[in-house]
């Protein structure tokens, strides 16, 4: 049987890997280890999202968080690489653009056990840490999976082209797979007294927005008044939390809530106005419920949200006309990856 050493740490790596861990779980040839490395950590951040998706509790747990991104990283490839020598995995699989994919994908490389990268190929041309976090991982895969075509032509720009796979997104396959649950189970619009309609949701944590008093004020800013009467929900990252804290600045105005759980957060998507954020993640889950999105970025990596009028920029042109979009699959990317992996291990 082959051994996969998972790498999540996240709170969008739990939501990613949710579908595929069910997909290499259903293969019999397949066996999956699951190492958290404790990035997030905290009950709203991690264990909420294992619970509702059914997810097994992670076979390790390195408990590494804080810090710089030089100091989290380090000692996660630590951690990572003396878990992997005593796991010997015949692949490891890692998600996305964080510093535990990073730190995932050094390890392996080094200790020659070949990568296969979820979320593989999402450029958005700017030095932030994602980026190069994503650009290094994809540079020591073996495996790409990628999203999107437009994924597969980044990789083929930069040389990448042997075992690059338009799977299609993961995060779909999640959507559907919890849609008709949080429409069900979720209460969080009657908790927070919330109309279908009549309010918008924002997110905010990358660290263009909160590493500076003057960027979290005017982002801050930008939401209060992007209201126009309407509430703005806006579930706070313990990130962006503590910058807020730290800098004095004042969240009056929005509707701060607790970071919600994946059946909560689907629930709000799905029944907002308008989404606002800096998120990866939230910007393609925004049309996933064909809600219009603002990214609150100088830059995005879904750029087809963008041409196809979903999404733009807070600071770019206005909405481009809107049509659907031709590029997530079908959701069954999980199946997809499970099935390459099966046959090549
Ligand atoms: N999310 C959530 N609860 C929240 C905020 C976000 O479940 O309070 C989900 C969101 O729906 C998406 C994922 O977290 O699936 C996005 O993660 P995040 O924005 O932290 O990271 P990014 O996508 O920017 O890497």
């Amino acid at each position: 049987m082959a051994k996969i050493l998972s790498v999540i740490g996240a709170r969008p790596q739990f939501i990613k890997a949710a579908p595929v861990s069910r997909a290499l779980r259903a293969r019999a040839s397949l066996d999956e280890v699951v190492v958290h490395t404790g990035q997030h950590f905290d009950h709203a951040m991690s264990d909420v999202f294992f619970d509702e998706f059914g997810m097994d509790k992670p076979h390790h747990h390195l408990s590494i968080n804080g810090g710089g991104h030089g100091e989290m990283t380090g000692r996660m490839m630590v951690a990572l690489e003396a878990l992997a020598l005593s796991v010997k995995p015949d692949a490891v699989l890692i998600y996305g653009d964080t510093n535990s994919t990073l730190a995932g994908a050094i390890v392996a490389a080094k200790l020659y056990i070949p990568i296969a990268h979820v979320e593989a190929g999402l450029r958005s041309f700017k030095p932030m840490p994602e980026e190069i976090n994503r650009v290094v991982a994809d540079r020591v895969s073996r495996w790409l999976f990628c999203p999107t075509e437009l994924a597969v032509a980044n990789l083929k720009a930069e040389g990448i082209v042997k075992d690059v796979y338009n799977v299609g997104d993961v995060m779909y396959d999640t959507t559907l797979m919890m849609r008709d649950r949080a429409n069900s189970q979720s209460t969080i619009l009657s908790v927070l007294g919330l109309a279908p309609g009549q309010y918008h949701l924002a997110t905010i944590h990358r660290a263009e927005n909160t590493d500076s008093a003057p960027a979290l004020a005017e982002v801050v800013a930008y939401l209060r008044n992007a209201g126009q009467g309407l509430p703005v929900v806006l579930p706070l990252h313990p990130r962006t939390r503590q910058a807020a804290a730290r800098f004095g600045i004042d969240l009056s105005g929005l509707r701060i809530v607790d970071p919600v759980g994946y059946l909560d957060m689907t629930a709000l998507l799905a029944n907002c106005s308008t989404v606002l954020t800096d998120s990866g993640g939230v910007q393609k889950e925004a049309y996933f419920h064909r809600k219009p999105c603002v990214t609150l970025r100088d830059a995005t990596e879904w750029v087809e949200t963008v041409d196809a009028g979903w999404n733009r920029l807070w600071k770019g042109p206005d909405y481009r006309p809107r049509r659907d979009i031709d590029a997530y699959g079908d959701g069954h990317a999980a199946d997809k990856i499970a099935d390459i992996l099966a046959a090549q291990l």
